[in-house]
């Protein structure tokens, strides 16, 4: 059966997908709030401020089902490279409730929601493993790297030190809030190119990489391009 996709510019629970502390006044003097014993009930709200997104709840919100792994995993690629994380690109609002203001919604900016939404539209629609990757590493990169054309795609498991990082630019572009947002990642590692047996060349996923080197995991989860 299809998988259950939804739209995030339609989804309804985003501030549940978010971190946020709210900057409150009070005049319970005005309000009489204390009186017989009474609850104060007349905070408003000046400022939300987003201190982190969930990456994690956002893929629950487009595809509710556990089961679709690479589903999952492609929609949290997709989210990471929208820099859906940025609190700027986020709007919030708040309510009036029962013990005075809350905050009542959230919402991703237009433009990016529905960017979100094509690409997982298109995402959706693949078939194949190679397929799926490609398109992710396009998404990521703008285009293919010649060593990875023609190649065929296997999920495996892998010890970390089997893992080889070619590009010594890398290390030097190594982002250590990037770094934080991957720890316990639940998807693949990174996507890397099979040398040998046992040899891989790290493709993608230099920061999930290090994270999960920071984290002492001894293997990880990977996709491999095997050359034909
Ligand atoms: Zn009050």
């Amino acid at each position: 059966m299809a998988p259950r996709i939804l739209s995030l510019s339609t989804a309804k629970r985003l501030h549940y997908c978010i971190e946020y502390e709210t900057n409150e006044s009070r005049r319970c003097e005005d309000y009489g709030c204390h009186k017989d014993g009474g609850m104060c009930r007349c905070s408003t709200i000046d400022s939300i401020d987003i201190v982190e997104v969930y990456i994690d709840s956002l893929v629950d919100e487009i595809v509710p089902s556990k089961k679709h792994k690479m589903l999952r995993y492609g929609v949290d690629r997709i989210l990471r490279h929208h820099k859906v994380y940025e609190p700027n690109y986020w709007d919030t609002w708040s309510i009036g409730g029962y013990y005075g203001e809350e905050v009542g919604g959230a919402s991703l900016a237009q433009n990016i929601s529905t960017s979100v939404d094509t690409d997982v539209a298109r995402y959706s629609k693949l078939k194949s493993l190679k397929d799926q990757v490609e398109f992710l590493l396009q998404l990521e990169y703008g285009y293919l790297l010649d060593s990875l054309k023609g190649c065929s795609y296997r999920s495996r498991k892998v010890p970390l030190e089997q893992i080889h990082i070619g590009n010594e630019e890398y290390r030097k572009r190594v982002d250590a809030e990037m770094v934080e947002h991957y720890s316990r990642y639940p998807y693949y590692t990174a996507v890397v190119l099979r040398e040998d047996v046992r040899e891989f060349r790290l493709v993608d996923g230099y920061h999930r990489l290090t994270a999960a080197n920071r984290a002492g995991d001894d293997k990880v989860n990977i996709l491999v391009a095997i050359p034909k």
